[in-house]
């Protein structure tokens, strides 16, 4: 038998359970924090913010026998939700020390240890749940979808935004788009006047070929009063309102006088606000992020929960390169079909490709699952990330810590 010894601190409330500790063959010794930047390839705007070269997190989780699971968080801007990515880079000098001589495979213990050590800060503790699923993966030769419960598509439909920008080249934008395949756009909205908003939705919706999907999307960027007013002036144009004002409280205004259904994006932070959004009415469908949620061990409840209670939703990044990607993918996948808003890929806009060969790519509007392995299906090599900006290691947790800057 392996041998099973309770770490401190494992005591979680009045209880007397306890983190055990990993088998011998499979406990989290270390745990190395990588920034990388990917710029934008042009511009992209949202109503509260411009999109310009996001550092993305990476970390390697290493097992005792040196198996290394990637995961990777993502925010396109500091603007965009409450998080920054030197935020999730020092989150993690909290949160892997926490989980260091655990079991990944005990996803449950993995994410008690972070919560028990932090609160919020879910976008570190999405990038070390992924790895772990990627680690588990790698350790059962079984690819992460398969451990999400199996793909209910083969491919993953994939959603493409069209930014703030005049009506005209809105729609250029959007007849470009249609021409490579894409079915499910999103046209970014908010942040001037709406006037200028309602003209490029008409200009959009003029172009729409028959079966393309429209979401107008305003990250938070209209009052009560000018969400209402698009709404009407739009009455005639099928299409969904995602995240028009910036709280759940003015969401719950403006419902009963939207003419669009209403997906809620920014404010559905965790499965208590998603279970009362849907509880409520108020929610007609959710764009949920890996990194706002907390990782694929949060998603996957969220997913389970909108899938029994027959409500759409996305399975999207912040931002960020083929590892969140992947993950995205692996859980969009497992989505039935009916209920998928599809997925939400950052690949597009940036340059930076860490698996050339397997990364998840888009074509004709579609996604598909890495096929480079098992766990999350990428081929990386070990250093190619360059030198970490931290290191932590099981031995005398806080002795080996190391940091050379956050
Ligand atoms: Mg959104």
């Amino acid at each position: 038998m392996p041998m099973v010894a309770p770490l401190s601190p494992g005591s979680l409330g009045r209880g007397t359970v306890s983190y055990e500790r990993g088998r011998d063959d499979m406990t989290i010794t270390e745990i190395r924090v990588y920034k990388t930047p990917l710029a934008a390839v042009s511009t992209y705007n949202m109503s509260n913010s411009t999109v310009s070269t996001p550092e993305s997190t990476i970390v390697e989780v290493v097992d005792s026998d040196g198996t290394i699971g990637y995961g990777e968080a993502c925010l396109a801007s500091p603007q965009f939700q409450p998080a920054h990515n030197d935020g999730v880079r020092s989150s993690l000098s909290v949160l892997a020390p926490a989980i260091l001589g655990l079991d990944p495979l005990k996803l449950n213990h993995v994410n008690a240890a972070m919560g028990a050590a932090l609160d919020g800060h879910t976008e570190g503790k999405a990038a070390l749940d992924i790895a772990c699923w990627d680690l588990v993966g790698k350790k059962l030769d079984l690819p992460v979808v398969d451990l999400l419960g199996g793909a209910q598509m083969d491919e993953v439909t994939t959603y493409h935004v069209v930014g703030i920008s005049s009506p005209e080249v809105a729609a250029e934008t959007a007849e470009r788009l249609q021409s490579e395949g894409i079915t499910r756009l999103q046209l970014k909205a908010g942040g001037r006047p709406i006037h200028e908003d309602i003209a490029s939705i008409h200009a959009v919706d003029a172009v729409r070929r028959p079966g393309t999907d429209l979401a107008v999307d305003t990250n938070r960027g209209w009052s009560t009063v000018e969400a209402i007013q698009v709404s009407n002036a739009c009455a005639n144009i099928t299409m969904s309102m995602e995240q028009p004002c910036a709280t759940e409280a003015e969401l719950l205004h403006i419902k009963p006088q939207l003419r669009h259904p209403l997906v809620v994006d920014e404010v559905s932070t965790d499965i208590r606000a998603i279970a009362r959004m849907i509880s409520s009415g108020l929610a007609d469908g959710f764009g949920l992020k890996l990194s706002r949620l907390g990782g694929l061990t949060a998603m996957r409840a969220v997913r389970d929960l909108c899938m029994a209670t027959r409500t759409p939703m996305s399975s999207d990044e912040a931002w960020g390169g083929d590892i969140v990607a992947a993950a995205c993918v692996a859980l969009g996948a497992t989505l039935n079909p009916q209920f998928s808003r599809g997925a939400w890929l950052a690949h597009p806009y940036h340059q930076v490709h860490y698996d050339e060969a397997n990364g998840p790519r888009i074509a004709n509007g579609f996604a598909t699952l890495p096929a480079g392995g098992p766990g999350l299906g990428l081929v990386l090599e070990e250093g190619q990330f360059g030198d970490p900006v931290a290191v932590y290691r099981e031995q005398a947790k806080a002795a080996s810590t190391t940091e050379r800057c956050s």
